[in-house]
């Protein structure tokens, strides 16, 4: 991987080929952090970039490291991160470009069988990552620990928690329920059998579906885990459909009281919306804050 290109054309020439020349580009929506486009080259290949002005340029190093994590053989397709760089105060990370087609009838059953699979697969000894990242714009650490809920309460919900209060979101009162949640959370949270590495911002806008019909991970905030955290997170605006889930838990039983930890993990998601977007997360927030405190 590239991680030192000083402009977008030296990087298509040092990942395509010298000589290589973008010959056309056309914007992609959907993404809500940066620009997407689709590079067409000299060479008849193609790339997808995304570029950001205003965002920090560790974000999109920290994009390239996760999807490299991600690649497993019996995970769902994750594609190529091939460079980051920057030319004055724009920073862009190029990657493989995904040709897309319509999920067919089995594909959702084939992301939650790869899914467990690759959590599975990705296991490691302890909490956390190599390096802290991003969940949207906001900073995630990820300082290593032995302990799934002790990293849980202070490296997810404590420093969100502590992010809302200093930016004004939340109350005391607010800020302490979250406290007695942080405090308590060895007896709301289960230790899993084993980290395993998880895609972390996995919602429906951050999978996508091949040419081939084949399920594709984008965008991750990387860190090992507990896979329960990943599948909280897809059904926090609606859930995936039912044959995902019915192929997880195929692959990988879930541990007994899954269903009463959920919005638990989910809280975490609503902290985060609530410092970047403001007061329309206020009632999730509370909501789930009532249920555990
Ligand atoms: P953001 O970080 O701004 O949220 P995403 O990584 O979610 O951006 O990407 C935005 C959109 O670009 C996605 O919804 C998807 O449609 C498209 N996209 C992302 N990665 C690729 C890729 N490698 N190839 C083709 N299209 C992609």
């Amino acid at each position: 991987m590239i991680d030192d290109a000083r402009s977008l054309d030296e990087a298509v020439e040092r990942v395509a080929g010298a000589g290589v020349q973008i010959t056309g580009r056309s914007s992609v929506s959907g993404g809500c952090i940066a620009n997407g486009a689709r590079l067409d080259l000299s060479n008849g290949g193609r790339l997808f970039v995304k570029r950001a002005t205003t965002l920090p340029g560790a974000m999109f190093d920290a994009e390239a490291r996760g999807l490299a994590a991600l690649r497993c053989d019996d995970g769902p397709r994750v594609p190529r991160a091939l460079a980051v760089g920057a030319t004055g105060r724009e920073s862009f990370i190029l990657m493989e470009w995904i040709d897309t087609g319509r999920p067919g009838p089995g594909f959702h059953e084939r992301f939650g069988r790869e899914l467990a699979r690759m959590h599975r697969s990705l296991s490691g000894d302890r909490y956390g990552f190599e390096s802290d990242n991003f969940i949207g714009s906001t900073e995630q650490p990820n300082t290593w620990s032995d302990s799934w809920c002790g990293f849980f309460a202070s490296q997810r919900i404590g420093f969100q928690a502590r992010l809302a209060r200093d930016r004004g979101r939340i109350d005391s009162r607010l800020s302490g329920s979250i406290d007695t949640i942080v405090n308590r959370m060895d007896s709301l949270l289960v230790e899993p059998d084993h980290p395993a590495l998880l895609h972390g911002d996995l919602w429906s806008g951050n999978y996508l579906c091949d040419e081939s019909g084949t399920p594709v991970l984008i965008d991750p905030a990387v860190y090992y885990g507990h896979p329960e955290a990943d599948l909280a997170m897809t059904e926090l605006f609606g859930g995936f459909p039912p044959a995902f889930y019915r192929a997880y838990r195929d692959e990988t039983p879930l541990q007994p009281g899954y269903p009463e930890r959920r919005d638990l993990y989910n809280l975490y998601h609503m902290l985060n919306h609530l410092n970047i977007f403001g007061g329309s997360y206020l009632g999730s927030v509370r909501s789930i804050v009532s249920r555990y405190v």
